[in-house]
């Protein structure tokens, strides 16, 4: 089964508005349309069977409106994670109401919603996810940050949650740390109870392919998901590059979307 794990839609009514800004802020072009049924046409044509839609939010009163949305928009085809902003009082409610409709992980953006990954505050949340729901986390920079910004999702900082929470189910987007993949390499690549997906718009290929086989070889392939960032990447063109890299046709199936499927439970 073929899975991307990371892919950004919006409900029709603001869909436009979000896509014209996001192009604009990471000046980067779409490839498809950001609805659930921009999605499923862009899996169709790329033969992807699965796609995990994460939730974002700029505010905590946003997040109840979000996740309500994701709940309802579950199906055979797409699998939505939570949203949840660190100033929501009842983060840990808010987790169990997921879980309860059926969701099965949720997203966070430290750096769009300027926390430490590792903050105290998050605890009560990566306690309540259990070894059941899966957490995936933005680590790394952003495309548009300036040198002196704080870095809220340094690898360090997940490897922290990671230490603190040993069975938690946690994804570290972007090969671990987008910008950063010194310190990825130094302190999380290669480390137990933490996957990492290949999400790096506009294109994987940006990371060249020594590079990208060192990192899968290091921190171990059955522990790399595939992800692209969907309509900021494409899933024909990251899957295709996958496919191209010195690696058996089962380890390149666990990356495309086995280790996935296990890992979420899907
Ligand atoms: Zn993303």
């Amino acid at each position: 089964m073929r899975i991307d794990v990371h892919t950004h839609i919006w409900p029709e009514r603001i869909a436009g508005t979000v896509l014209d800004s996001m192009v604009h802020d990471m000046g980067l072009d779409a490839v498809g349309v950001n609805t659930v049924e921009g999605v499923k046409a862009h899996m169709r044509e790329s033969g992807v069977d699965k796609s995990v839609v994460l939730g974002v939010v700029e505010r905590p009163d946003q997040v109840k409106r979000a996740n309500d949305w994701l709940i309802s928009i579950q199906d055979d085809m797409l699998v939505p994670f939570g949203a949840i902003h660190p100033e929501l009082e009842d983060k840990a409610d808010e987790v169990r109401r997921l879980r309860e409709n059926g969701i099965k992980g949720i997203k966070l953006h430290p750096v769009m919603n300027s926390f430490y990954a590792d903050d105290p505050r998050m605890f009560p949340v990566y306690e309540e996810l259990g070894d059941d729901m899966t957490l995936e986390i933005h680590s790394g920079r952003f495309p548009n940050d300036s040198p002196d910004d704080p870095l809220y999702a340094a690898p360090e900082r997940i490897m922290n949650i990671v230490r603190q929470f040993p069975r938690l189910k946690i994804i570290a987007l972007h090969l671990g740390g987008m910008y950063m993949l010194d310190e990825a390499e130094r302190v999380l690549l290669g480390q137990e109870n933490v996957l990492v997906d290949t999400t790096w718009p506009p294109s994987l290929r940006e990371v060249a392919a020594e590079t990208l086989t060192a990192i899968f070889n290091k921190h171990g392939s059955h522990k790399v998901c595939f992800g692209t960032d969907f309509p900021l990447a494409s899933q024909v063109t990251d899957s295709d590059y996958i496919l191209g890299l010195p690696f058996s046709d089962a380890e390149k199936e666990g990356i495309l979307g086995e280790n996935a499927r296990a890992l979420i439970g899907l």
